[in-house]
């Protein structure tokens, strides 16, 4: 079976990218985060609204003994989409199988998957959005009417051959539910938009994580670490290991405010929880395009990475901290942007600056 690409298949990912706040993942990161996720429902934290959903799709399937909607799970990076398909596994008591788009680039791929997939068991399917078409084609069907066509021959002599297969359950994850086709996307009974963590929430899944690594945080030391941790579980988990490096290396080994102040200093990670590829962006759009609009291509060849890791890793962080604007004509520095880089931005700011979302005829794409 094909195995999960993972964000290890991103472009533009490679050393001179590493961030310690970066959203990828090496495989030691990979064997620490299977430790610290959360097993069921009960103890995932945060999400409230898309928990409490996802808990009454699942246990009304339980009481009806049948297989639950497909499921969509969507959002950026680090946030627990995969979590949450291992958590959906585990309340139905069904195994889990799990692969991802670029994983799939032929029909026949997927195929051998759907065909080996016992009854009612989950899949779980990561970056749904980068399957080939053929594949996602074959996905409708098997969605729907849990059967695939399997093609024999050639040309005019080619034959379809329907497999049933037996029903399971899609767990598909996302960072660009727009990028979906709409029949894809409509296969799914039930989507799960996953927002940034809140910092008392991130602060409950740091005391979580430090129990389980066996390290001692004082209070404050986990608001510093939550408040610094861009909303995202991920990050915060990763925060708490190099703030747990500095104390073990420089100090007695137990976390308080003053280390985990120190530890986040020394790995850039600045007060409001920006990392290197933030700021990069911040800087490269008020320091050299004079606060936008600049398109999203241009941004990333500033900062030398892929429009894509831009868009969906940098972007919507920025976005949901009033530092940037989407608009028609490209991206904008807020005036909170040009205050937090400690510059003045040139009088008047861009006209585009202030236009909401909605009213933007390009959905907030610019293209160039
Ligand atoms: P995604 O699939 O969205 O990229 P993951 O599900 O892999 O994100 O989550 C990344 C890490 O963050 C996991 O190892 C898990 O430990 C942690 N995590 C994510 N969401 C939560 C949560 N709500 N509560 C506790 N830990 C979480």
């Amino acid at each position: 079976m094909p195995t999960a690409g993972r964000y290890g298949a991103e472009p533009g990912e490679g050393p001179e990218t590493a961030r310690v706040v970066d959203p990828n993942r090496d495989a030691d990161e990979q064997l620490i985060e299977a430790a610290l996720r959360p097993k069921r429902l009960s103890e995932f934290d945060g999400q409230v609204r898309v928990r409490e959903q996802l808990d009454l799709v699942l246990r009304a399937a339980k009481q009806r003994g049948s297989a639950p909607d497909h499921i969509l799970l969507s959002g950026p990076p680090g946030l627990g989409k995969t979590t949450l398909a291992m958590i959906v596994a585990a309340e139905l008591e069904r195994p889990i199988r799990v692969t991802s788009g670029p994983a799939i680039q032929h029909a026949g791929d997927l195929a051998a998957v759907l065909s080996s997939l016992a009854e009612h068991e989950v899949l779980f399917l990561d970056e749904i959005h980068r399957m080939s078409r053929a594949a996602e084609e074959m996905l409708y069907l098997a969605m729907e009417d849990f059967r695939v066509d399997i093609v024999v021959g050639k040309g005019p002599g080619a034959t379809a051959i329907p497999l049933e297969l037996a029903p399971f359950t899609v767990v598909g994850a996302t960072t660009r539910q727009g990028l979906l086709p709409a029949p894809l996307r409509d296969r799914f009974g039930f989507t799960g938009h996953l927002d940034f963590y809140d910092p008392a929430e991130l602060a409950q899944i740091l005391r979580r994580s430090a129990r389980l690594l066996a390290v001692s945080v004082s209070e404050d030391a986990i608001e510093e670490i939550a408040g610094r941790s861009r909303g995202t579980p991920r990050i915060a988990n990763r925060l708490l290991r190099r703030v747990r490096d500095w104390a073990q290396v420089y100090g007695d080994g137990r976390i308080d405010a003053a280390a985990a102040h120190a530890a986040l200093d020394l790995f850039d990670v600045d007060p409001i929880g920006l990392d290197r590829l933030d700021r990069a962006v911040l800087e490269a759009l008020c320091r050299r395009y004079g606060g936008g609009p600049v398109g999203i291509t241009t941004l990333a060849v500033a900062v030398a990475e892929e429009p894509d890791t831009v868009e969906t890793v940098a972007e919507p962080y920025l976005e949901r901290q009033g530092l940037i604007r989407r608009t028609p004509r490209g991206r904008v520095a807020t005036p909170t942007a040009w205050a937090h880089l400690g510059l003045t931005p040139p009088a008047p700011l861009p006209d585009q600056a202030y236009l909401p979302l909605d009213e933007d005829p390009a959905g907030g794409r610019f293209t160039e």
